[in-house]
């Protein structure tokens, strides 16, 4: 057996100069390529988790990681069928979900967000300076979108802003299995990303939404996780991670009230009561996560 610290070495926890473009992986297994139902399942190298739904008369990608990544995904899904992608779907415009995006339109037409993923991701893209090299979906959604593939239905939804102010929920309705996309980072504290629409309180409200549109034999598909919970799940993994982030409001708001700084109040590596949560090799700090809600608190 590995040791927990060699196999997070192993499995490439490497920080990167924007620290949520690095990632965790799941618990050691038969990792990268994992089916979870049907003919459902996941990706994982670095960066979001790649969900796939592969048959002989259906390829759909939800999410692209990197170029690197996404090259060594689709060699793993031409195993599985020799389709072009008919669809390759991004959860949300963060660099380690669109990244992929100039390897998979090669290899498909079709590239589906939500409405305000392409301007999103042209304004963080500007921000890094690496605009030019951006491929952007060529189709959007606003509120559900939902098309058949082979035997399976593909529903998409956008619940509001939460993690950023464009995230979609995919649900493969036959296998029961949802890509949560970021909206789940499964145990570990998570990028709120306010500059992309991030809204903490609109996040706690989408987890019981979403939760309350699922029943228990349905699993979830998480952006990242710890590697001791995983980045498959299922609901109660969603309230879990809402109450972290309520949590997280309750700690903020009363240190406001109580008149201390943020600096004061960002000052921790763990927050009581979720103390599962802290990582030491993983990239994004507790106080990070302060940081954005003290900025989301107070800018209502
Ligand atoms: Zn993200």
């Amino acid at each position: 057996m590995l040791s927990r610290r060699h196999f997070l070495r192993l499995t490439g926890t490497t920080l990167t100069a924007a620290p949520w473009l690095s990632s965790l992986l799941a618990a050691p297994g038969p990792a990268p390529f994992q089916t979870i139902r049907r003919n459902v399942g996941v990706f994982t190298e670095r960066g979001g988790t790649i969900g796939w739904l592969a048959s002989r008369d259906a390829l759909v990608v939800v999410d692209t990681q990197y170029p690197a990544t996404a090259a060594t995904c689709w060699t793993g899904l031409q195993e599985r069928t020799r389709r072009a992608a008919d669809l390759v779907i991004n959860t949300h415009h963060h660099g380690d979900h669109t990244g992929g995006n100039p390897f998979f339109e090669a290899h498909t037409d079709r590239i589906l967000a939500h409405d305000n993923v392409p301007g999103l991701q042209r304004q963080s893209a500007e921000q890094r300076g690496n605009a030019d090299t951006q491929v952007y979906p060529t189709e959007t959604f606003a509120a559900e979108w939902s098309e058949s593939f082979g035997d399976e239905t593909v529903r998409l939804r956008h619940y509001g802003a939460a993690h950023t102010g464009g995230d979609a929920v995919i649900h493969f309705e036959r296998a029961n299995v949802v890509h949560m996309g970021d909206l789940i980072f499964n145990r570990v504290y998570p990028f709120i990303d306010i500059d992309g629409g991030a809204s903490t309180p609109g996040w706690i409200d989408v987890l019981e939404q979403v939760h309350d549109d699922f029943d228990d034999d349905t699993r979830f598909i998480f952006g990242h996780g710890h590697p001791e919970y995983g980045i498959t799940g299922n609901r109660a993994d969603l309230l879990a991670m809402r109450d972290f982030l309520s949590g997280l409001v309750e700690y903020v708001q009363s240190g406001i009230d109580e008149g201390q700084s943020v600096d004061v109040l960002a000052d921790r590596q763990v927050l009581p009561g979720f103390e599962e949560h802290y990582l030491e090799d993983w990239s994004l700090a507790l106080g990070r996560c302060i940081r954005a809600v003290h900025r989301d608190l107070t800018s209502r």
